[in-house]
């Protein structure tokens, strides 16, 4: 029975940072309910930020739904086993981003 504490320890440092990152982006959004009154050119680009940092805390807050998936596999098994076919993912794989969930094949059709 192989052990992941290694990866554990990576998963839970990766979750801890992008839960710093969520928060961020929240507190960063927070900002903007200042009174509005902002001409029209000013009221783009703050809407132009609000779609980045939409789009960063959707990201950031798949990412900690993926960790938190890795981390319960790794606590009820499962993990590194491709969640769509089933086959081992390469550890070589899962050392670059102990994230994942599916294997190489796997992750590129749903890609693609
Ligand atoms: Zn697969």
């Amino acid at each position: 029975m192989e052990s992941f504490d290694k990866i554990k320890q990576q998963l839970l440092s990766l979750r801890e940072e992008y839960t710093k990152r969520i928060e961020a982006i929240q507190i960063d959004s927070h900002h903007k309910e200042e009174p509005v009154e902002k001409d029209f050119a000013e009221q783009a680009t703050q809407r132009e930020n609000d779609d980045v940092l939409a789009a960063l805390d959707d990201e950031a807050q798949h990412m900690v739904l993926q960790i938190d998936t890795a981390l319960s596999q790794i606590e009820q098994g499962g993990y590194g086993i491709c969640t769509s076919c089933g086959e081992a993912i390469p550890h070589d794989r899962l050392q670059a981003a102990p994230f994942v969930t599916l294997c190489i094949r796997c992750a590129e059709k749903t890609s693609s």
